[in-house]
């Protein structure tokens, strides 16, 4: 069996690891790294009106089949927008595209506790003689993708805080090739368990100029299109060099926590946002809102919302946030839908803009707030973030 999957930014470490120590006679097999010709190919053969990602991720499909693969995993979800067609709509339409040999298998993560993802994991190796052994492996591979999914949490977290004091532009997209091929190499648990200071390490080689002071941007949205550096037309690390701090609670560790009912970030948001909409609708919205109340509150200096053309969920954060969330909270937003249409230089003009207005915003602030005139007109942000976040900011001030 030669195992793929589709293309979700940095994820690809976890998910390979889950697969290698599943069983080791799967082999996996990455799709190219997203690109025009794979984007043209999802266009080409998916219906017109689907959202985007569904787009996307067909045409690493076809990428990873190119290289040999016949196994293709899509997690689903129970809806309730369109996430839940993906599989089968992908899997009928390769198989018209003339690859009838390739699976695609549905990995169910609407309720981890529910375990139905156990079965496909089985179905994917399925026991041989040794039971015991395959339960064994089972348990490595999930403790070792969940290790790996919070690294990569990690390393998304430095990255957002580290490209706002890089002296040397590029250096902390270096730093973070480099610590995703170790990542992938690092094989035992008892390695993994040491790698979070691995990160930390490598991040503090960067030469930082710590006399700054980086604008606060909260980023949310729609999983895939915040993930995905293609789609998104690099947003972290265009914001990032226009010397924004990021800070961005989503990603595939965030998601899985959720799903298995742990996730109490995520509750608090679900808390926040539930009087404008009181259940999951589908995609981020609910998360999204609450990201929205919370940066407001913790006086952020804006908040980027960014989502799939056409994705319903996230049009409904969206226009909740204009319409009503926008007259109580003050902060300044801007919103991103991105398609097959989407070009970088329309949109470089109108991410220095809004980085223009945060600027100036903020300028207004410190000369006219008396904390922060007395703060030698300097802003003063509220303690903020995750412990590993505030050790990260720790290094930086004491480089
Ligand atoms: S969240 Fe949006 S983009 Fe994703 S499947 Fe649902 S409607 Fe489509």
């Amino acid at each position: 069996m030669i195992i793929s999957f589709p293309n979700m930014g940095h994820c690809w470490p976890a998910f390979k690891t889950l697969f290698n120590t599943l069983d080791e006679s799967i082999e996996v097999v990455l799709p190219d790294p997203t690109n025009r010709e794979a984007i043209k190919i999802g266009v080409k053969y998916s219906p017109e009106f689907v959202c985007f990602p569904f787009k996307a991720t067909l045409g690493d499909f076809v990428s990873a089949i190119k290289k040999g693969a016949d196994t293709l995993v899509m997690a689903i979800d129970c809806g309730p927008c369109r996430f839940g067609f993906y599989a089968s709509v992908q899997e009928r339409i390769l198989h018209d595209m003339g690859y009838k040999h390739v699976r695609v298998i549905p990995l169910d993560q609407a309720d981890l506790l529910e375990l139905k993802w156990v079965k496909t994991l089985f179905e994917i190796a399925p026991p041989k003689n040794n039971k015991l052994a395959l339960y064994s492996n089972a348990i490595k591979a999930v403790i070792s993708f969940v290790k790996k999914a919070k690294l990569l949490n990690d390393i998304q977290t430095a990255e957002g805080l580290f490209r706002a004091y890089e002296r040397n532009q590029g250096a902390t997209t270096d730093t973070v090739q480099k610590l995703l091929v170790s990542l992938d190499e690092t094989k035992k648990l008892n390695e993994l368990r040491k790698f979070k200071t691995v990160i930390k390490n490598t991040f503090n080689e960067i030469d930082v100029d710590k006399t700054r002071t980086p604008l606060r941007v909260g980023v949310s949205g729609e999983i895939h299109i915040s993930l995905e550096p293609y789609v998104n037309l690099d947003i972290r690390r265009k914001l990032g060099e226009m010397g924004c701090e990021i800070h961005q609670s989503l990603s595939l560790y965030d998601w899985v926590v959720h799903k298995f009912h742990l996730n109490y970030h995520r509750k608090w948001l679900e808390h926040l946002s539930h009087p404008h909409v009181p259940m999951d609708i589908g995609g981020e919205c609910v998360w999204v809102l609450g990201e929205y109340i919370d940066k407001a509150r913790a006086d952020f200096d804006g908040f980027i919302h960014q989502y799939p053309f056409t994705c319903m969920p996230e049009v409904t954060a969206r226009t909740i946030i204009t319409n009503k969330l926008k007259k109580k909270y003050n902060l300044p937003t801007i919103f991103f839908s991105f398609d097959e249409q989407s070009a970088s230089e329309g949109f470089r003009t109108r991410l220095e803009a809004f980085v223009d207005l945060m600027h100036s915003r903020r300028n207004q602030e410190i000369k006219t707030k008396a904390e922060f005139i007395a703060n030698g007109n300097k802003k003063i942000y509220p303690h903020y973030g995750s412990n590993f976040y505030n050790e990260c900011a720790q290094l930086i001030k004491t480089q």
